[in-house]
Formats: C-alpha cells, structure tokens, sequence
C-alpha cells in the first residue's frame, strides 16, 4: 500500500468507527481528520509529516513535551518487569514508591504548620493540636485512572465518611456555578455548565450552586475589589441555611478551567476554606487541572495557604503520558473507614487498572523531572513574558477580557467590547480562531468563546512566542478587529 493510500484509509476508518469526545459527529465527518503520528518536545506530527505546536499539551495534561526520554526510560525499564497487576488484594513497587512520593510533596507544598503552632501554649495543649493537625494532614493515596474518578471517589468518600461518624443527613454537596468536574455522573451532579450537564439533570444527586468568581460577568452585578469578594456572602448564605445535609464542597482552586478559564479573585480561595471549617464541612480541591505546575506552583492551594480535607490529582501526574489519578485524604477521613470486617466499613470502590504500575512509574519519572529540570523556577520568566502578551492582547477590538492563574490563561472573544455583548455560540468563533491558527502549525481548543493558552511547561521562550503570535494574529483575522 502506497502512504498516499494509506492516509486515506486511516482518515476513512476514522470517520468509519471512531466516536469522538466532546464532538459533532455530523461536522467531524465533514473535515478532514488530523490524525497524529508522533510528537517531539512541544510538538505534534500528523499522518502528511505536517508539525504542530501543541498549545494545549495534549488537552493540558502534558508538562515536559513529547517523547521526554527520562520518561520513556522509566516506562521501558517497568515494561521489561512488568506492565499490569491489580491493587485489589495485592500491591506493587511504583504504586507504593509513588504513594510515598506524593504524601511527601504535598504535605511539603501545602500543608502549613504555623497555622497550628502556638510557642505560649502549655506542652499538653501544643501535643493536642500536633495531633490534630497530623489527623488533618493529606497522608493518604486512593489511586484512580482519571480526573473523572478522581473526583468521583473524592465524593463518595466525603458522603461516606459523614456516615460512618454517625452523622446522619450529609447526603448533598455544594459547588460552583460554571464548575467543571468531570463527566461521570457523580462528577456531573458536581458540575455547574449548562450545555455539558442540564442533559443530565435527573440522573443527579443534591448540589447546591453556589457563583461563579468570575469577575468579567459578575452574577452579583458588583466590581471586584469593591464587592469585597461578596460572591463569599451568597456561599456563606447556602451554608448557614443548609450545612447540616451537605457532605462537602467541591473547587476548582484558582481557576475554574472548563467553565471558561475563570480565574478566581485573591483571597476566595482561602475565604472557601474559612467558610468549610466554619461551618464544619469538608473540603475537596479538584486539582485535577490546576496540580503539578501550571499555575507557578506545584499545587494551587498553595497560593493561598489552603490545606484541602481531599485533594482530587490527575492530568500532569504523569507528565501527560498514561492514564493515572489519585484522591489524597486525611488520617481523619481515612480512620473513619476503620472497623470490624463485619462493621462494612470498607470503602467499596475500585478500578481494574487502579495503580498501574507503568503509570506509576512515569509519574515518579515525571515527578524527578519537576525537581532535576527546575521546572517551577523557570516558568516564573515564561509566566511574566505571558503576562504581558495577554496585557497587549486584551488591546484588540474583539477581546472583553483575558485572565491567568500562573501558565493557564483564556482570553474571552466579545461582539462588542463596550457592552461586553458576547459572540453567540452558534458562531463558534472559538473554532474559527483555533482552525486559522492550525493552519498556522499551532493546535488549541477553543471553550465557547474563549481560547485557551496551556502549553507544556518546558515549552521555550522562542515557541511560547510563536504561539501567542499565532494565537494574536488568528483573532485578529477571525474578528477582523486590531484595536
Ligand atoms: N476536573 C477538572 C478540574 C478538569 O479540568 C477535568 C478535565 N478537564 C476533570 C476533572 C476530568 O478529568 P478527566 O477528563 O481525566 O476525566
């Protein structure tokens, strides 16, 4: 078969079998498939040897670029003993290296001992404090294979826990308006986008919604900074009425990706996890897009000193190369899952490829990279050359606003920029914008109206410039507007 023949009949197999996520079918079938063949650094190559930038690391989850060799490495060495075996009744090497590495590095990055330290108190009040911040720090691993099921068991352990304290009634959850946690139907009854979950709607559990942070469309109808973050009060507001039946809140820390690249104003954060501990329910940090790096630091919750009672890890685990995830807890949630056999206690979930161990092993690969490469030193220059692009960006007629936490950024396409008249959804600007800047050789996916920006963390400074190049002249010839 010729490779002009065999194009062809990879593009019409495609078209033939695949059922694509998040997609059209009607309009898949009417454009010519890219079909990638293989990547190098920041870089896709399609089946006609065409290169590509890949502006969204392979739909955020890659952090060193492709065909990273430390990576590779660590995987062939494990494939050479082995590839799979369950964790249901048995365990295994890099499962349980990598559960030791991820206590270690969250517990280091997040957890924040001041808070609990008071030098004046008597020696018996400081051991009773020491033990209680020890039952409150993350110190354990449940493995998953997605940010989905990440956040899933995040949710049934928090409803699950309430129960086995004896406290009954727990059974609803709070979120957050254009919240985005995955798309299975625990994750979904958590998720607050519309056009992605209302299909749904009586498929879900209990979840109150409590605004979006976002600043650009306040639903409140108040300015940031003037509204003091009045957004707290509408969630304080739920809380007071409704505590007692809701298990535990759910956030994006930061940045609300899916909804829109929504980034959250300084001090929410910290003022969620107040409202959490005030009116005693948990907390889980879905950093299931925001963890290893991409907003500055390794996790989000740091910016602002917020210790999570679940945090839901997935996506860059692995540096972007195998399905892996990961729902830490504390020993104060996992000790309530402690009984007589008899008692049923047990938390009953799992997957087949819970804790693979070639997943395992590129995630403690990729974890050594973040330290050996620096990683999070040198993005601070990449995160300020961003910083400015999007400052000249949000210049152009068409832009309403542009935001950032760190390396994840959107930039939100508007009709009119004085009225804020957004550009309707059927017009799939996002789209036009991303097909003009592919024929540029740079992939993004767009989210409505707004066009996400979430290379690879080691991307360089020559490529990261070539992408927002790209990405600014592609809006500008969409929307046909300069200034
Ligand atoms: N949580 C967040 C915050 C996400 O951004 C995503 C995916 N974009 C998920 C959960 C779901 O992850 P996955 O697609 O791996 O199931």
């Amino acid at each position: 078969m010729s490779i002009q023949e065999d194009i062809r009949r990879l593009e019409e197999l495609d078209k033939r079998y695949i059922w694509h996520p998040f997609t059209q079918m009607r309009d898949w079938l009417l454009e010519k498939p890219v079909i990638i063949t293989e990547g190098r650094d920041c870089f896709l190559k399609d089946i006609y040897g065409r290169w590509y930038l890949d502006g969204v690391s392979s739909i955020w989850v890659n952090v060193f670029g492709h065909k990273k060799k430390e990576i590779d490495r660590a995987i062939k060495r494990q494939l050479a003993r082995i590839a799979h075996s369950t964790l249901l009744g048995l365990s295994n090497v890099p499962a349980v290296n990598l559960a030791e590495k991820l206590v270690k590095l969250v517990q280091g990055s997040l957890f924040h001992k001041s808070k609990f330290q008071n030098p004046d108190s008597k020696i018996e009040k400081k051991d009773l404090k020491l033990k209680i911040q020890n039952m409150k720090q993350l110190s354990k691993v449940f493995y998953s294979d997605n940010g989905s099921t990440a956040v899933e068991v995040a949710l049934k352990m928090a409803f699950q826990y309430w129960k086995h304290k004896g406290i009954r009634g727990r059974k609803a959850f709070i979120s957050l308006g254009n919240a985005y946690h995955g798309d299975t139907i625990g994750a979904v009854s958590v998720g607050g986008i519309d056009m992605f979950h209302k299909a749904f709607g009586p498929l879900l559990f209990k979840t109150y919604r409590t605004p979006s942070p976002y600043c650009y469309r306040c639903e409140l109808g108040r300015d940031y900074p003037d509204c003091n973050i009045a957004c707290l009060g509408r969630m304080e507001r739920i809380l007071k009425a409704h505590a007692h039946e809701i298990a535990a809140l759910i956030i994006e820390p930061l940045m609300q990706s899916a909804g829109g690249m929504i980034a959250s104003p300084p001090g929410y954060l910290r003022g969620t996890r107040d409202l959490c501990n005030k009116y005693n329910i948990l907390m889980i940090a879905d950093e299931v897009a925001t963890g290893f790096g991409k907003t500055g630091k390794m996790f989000a919750c740091e910016h602002e000193g917020v210790d999570p009672d679940l945090l839901c890890l997935s996506k860059g685990i692995t540096g972007g190369y195998m399905p892996l995830a990961a729902t830490l807890t504390t020993e104060e949630v996992y000790s309530a899952f402690l009984g007589e056999f008899k008692d049923l206690k047990t938390f009953f979930h799992g997957h087949s490829y819970t804790g693979n161990p070639l997943a395992c092993a590129a995630a403690l690969a990729a974890l050594e990279l973040f330290e050996k490469e620096r990683i999070l030193e040198r993005l601070t220059g990449k995160i300020a050359f961003l910083d400015s692009w999007l400052k000249d960006i949000l210049n152009l007629r068409h832009v309403g606003d542009v935001r950032n936490a760190g390396f994840m950024a959107g930039v939100e396409l508007v009709r009119d920029k004085k009225t804020k008249e957004p550009y309707e959804w059927t017009e799939k600007i996002g789209w036009r914008v991303a097909l003009h800047a592919r024929e540029k050789g740079v992939i993004i996916r767009p989210l409505g109206n707004v066009i996400v920006i979430m290379p690879p963390l080691s991307i360089s400074d020559q490529n990261l410039e070539r992408l927002l190049k790209v990405l600014k002249q592609s809006i500008i010839s969409v929307t046909r507007g300069k200034k």
